[in-house]
């Protein structure tokens, strides 16, 4: 039995805070403001696992409103998701996602994200992909206002 998940987050871009993106520390003038690590591609791709389960959505499982989410690493999420997705006997088969940011390329970080989620949602690199697209100058990615991601993941269960 096959399931489909989707998940999207955007994370607001500032002065002085780290980018992390599928759990890679980004060379960056401005990195993600957010309650945990502000990891918009892990959120994303835990989002979709917990949307291919229909387990609801990452803030339901890890409120903002906690102080001990605060600054969290978002691989906990992660891991957390993988979890309840073997509980229930599935495997991720494959995963595809988006990073949408002005700047830097992402180019050279792309294979290291791959690599650390991969580890994570326990199947090869060869079964993830991680794209990356600027915003043209156009909207909130474009004016470098944001760092968007967005994640679709296929489960199986044998
Ligand atoms: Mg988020």
């Amino acid at each position: 039995m096959f399931r489909i998940g989707f998940g999207n987050d955007i994370h607001l871009l500032v002065k002085g805070k780290p980018l992390i993106l599928g759990g890679v520390d980004i060379e960056s003038d401005l990195g993600a403001e957010g309650h945990s690590d502000a990891d918009a591609l892990t959120h994303a791709i835990t989002d979709a696992i917990l949307g291919a389960l229909a387990l609801g959505d990452i803030g339901k499982h890890f409120s903002d409103a906690e102080e001990r989410w605060k600054n969290a690493e978002s691989f906990v999420f992660l891991r957390y998701a993988v979890g309840l997705m073997k509980e229930k006997g599935f495997a991720v088969e494959n995963i595809d996602s988006t990073i949408s940011l002005e700047k830097p390329k992402l180019r050279p970080y792309i294979d290291a994200m791959r690599e650390s989620l991969a580890v994570a949602l326990e199947i090869e690199q060869s079964c993830v992909s991680v794209k990356a697209k600027t915003g043209e100058g156009l909207e909130a990615v474009g004016e470098r206002r944001a760092v968007r991601a967005e994640a679709i993941i296929l489960l199986k269960r044998n």
